[in-house]
C-alpha cells in the first residue's frame, strides 16, 4: 500500500476551465484564424488549466468554413450557413449534450467563451428574424446548452473580461467555486461548511448581504435538513450573490468592520490614515489595494481574532492577476 500522502486541493488548487478553442490561439475559426487572448494565455492560464472546446469543429466542419447564424426564435434558434441553407441545430446539439456528459466528469471550475459567435456566445449573440434583420438577443447553441447543464457554474465572454470590475468578480467567483466544490469532494459536513460560510462573510459583503443574511439560517440548520437540499440552495444563493458586483462603497464598509478589530490597537494617526485611505478609495481616487495593503499591515502586526485570518477577502485570489490593482 503507497504511504505517499493525497494533497489536498486547498493545498494545491487544480482549478479547469472550460474555454472557447480560438482564445487559446488555435486556428479553428470559420476563416481559417484564432482569436488569442493574451490575458487568458498568459496572466490567468499561470494558475488554471484549460480545457479547449471548439463546437463547430467538434460537430466535423471543416476549417476555413462557411458562416453560420443563428436565425428564428432567440429563445430556440436555430444553427444555419445562409450560403448554403445547411442546418446544424440537431447536429450541434446531439454532440453538445455528448461532450456535455464528458464534462461533467472533467469537473470545471467555470468557463469562457467568445463573444458574438452562434456556437459559443454568450450574450447578446445576433439572432436573424425571417426578413434577414438581426437582433443582439441570443446565446450561442453550445454556449447554452452549457448554462443548462451547469446554472451554478461561473461563466463569461473574452470581450467583458477587458472590463476591470467584470474581471475582477469572474475570478473571484471562479475560487469561490472551486473552494466550495473542493470542501464538498474532501469534507462535506456540517462543520465544513460552517467554517466555509464564516470565511466567506466578507466576501459575500462586498457583494450582497442579502444573500449573506439568506444563507445563515440555511447554514444554521446544517445537520437538521437533508445535506443534498442543504448544500443545492447554498450554493445557489452563493454563487447568486456573488454575480452582484462588488461596489467601493459594500468594500469600504468591509475595510471598516475590518478596521473595527483594530480600534484599541491603533494610534490616532495610524486611524486617520486608514480611515482617509478608505475614504480616498470609496470615492475613486486609489484603486483597493491601498487600503487594503495597509490594512493587513496592521492586522498582521497586532493581536485581532482567527476569524479575521480566516476571511478569503483578505486573499481571494493570486495576487500576481493583480485585479485589486484596478478596481
Ligand atoms: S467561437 Fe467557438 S465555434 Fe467559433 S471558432 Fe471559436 S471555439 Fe470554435
Amino acid at each position: 500500500m503507497s504511504d505517499e500522502k493525497k494533497v489536498s486541493c486547498f493545498e494545491e488548487p487544480r482549478i479547469r476551465l472550460g474555454v472557447s478553442t480560438c482564445l487559446m490561439g488555435e486556428p479553428v475559426r470559420y476563416d481559417g484564424g484564432h482569436k488569442l487572448d493574451r490575458f487568458l494565455v498568459n496572466t490567468l492560464g499561470e494558475f488554471v488549466e484549460w480545457v479547449p472546446v471548439c463546437p463547430e469543429v467538434e460537430i466535423g466542419l471543416p476549417v476555413p468554413r462557411e458562416t453560420l447564424r443563428l436565425v428564428g426564435d432567440p429563445d430556440a434558434p436555430r444553427l444555419v450557413a445562409p450560403a448554403s441553407g445547411s442546418d446544424h441545430t440537431e447536429r450541434m446539439q446531439t454532440w453538445a449534450h455528448k461532450r456535455l456528459d464528458d464534462l461533467e466528469q472533467v469537473r470545471l471550475h467555470g468557463f469562457v467563451f467568445k463573444k458574438d459567435s452562434p456556437s459559443s456566445g454568450l450574450f447578446r449573440v445576433r439572432v436573424y428574424d425571417a426578413n434577414g434583420i438581426p437582433q443582439r438577443t441570443g446565446t450561442g447553441i453550445f454556449a447554452r446548452e452549457v448554462v443548462r447543464r451547469f446554472p451554478l457554474l461561473p461563466v463569461e465572454e473574452e470581450g467583458r473580461l477587458h472590463d476591470v470590475a467584470l474581471r475582477e468578480n469572474f475570478i473571484d467567483r471562479i475560487f469561490v467555486y472551486y473552494r466550495w466544490t473542493c470542501m464538498l469532494e474532501e469534507t462535506p459536513t456540517p462543520g465544513a461548511l460552517v467554517a466555509f460560510h464564516t470565511a466567506h462573510k466578507l466576501t459575500m459583503m462586498a457583494h450582497s448581504p442579502a444573500h449573506y443574511r439568506d444563507m445563515g439560517p440555511l447554514v444554521a440548520q446544517a445537520g437538521a435538513l437533508p445535506w443534498d437540499d442543504l448544500v443545492g440552495r447554498y450554493a445557489t444563493l452563493l454563487m447568486e450573490g456573488l454575480q452582484v458586483l462588488a461596489s467601493p462603497g459594500k468594500h469600504a464598509n468591509v475595510l471598516q468592520h475590518l478596521m473595527g478589530y483594530l480600534k484599541d490597537a491603533l494610534s490616532a494617526a495610524d486611524k486617520a490614515e486608514l480611515l482617509g485611505l478608505i475614504e480616498e478609495y470609496r470615492t475613486g481616487f486609489v484603486p483597493l489595494i491601498v487600503p487594503l495593503t495597509l490594512l493587513k499591515h496592521h492586522l498582521g502586526r497586532h493581536p485581532v481574532p482567527d476569524w479575521v485570518h480566516q476571511q478569503v477577502y483578505l486573499n481571494p485570489y493570486p495576487k500576481e492577476l493583480m485585479l485589486r490593482n484596478h478596481v
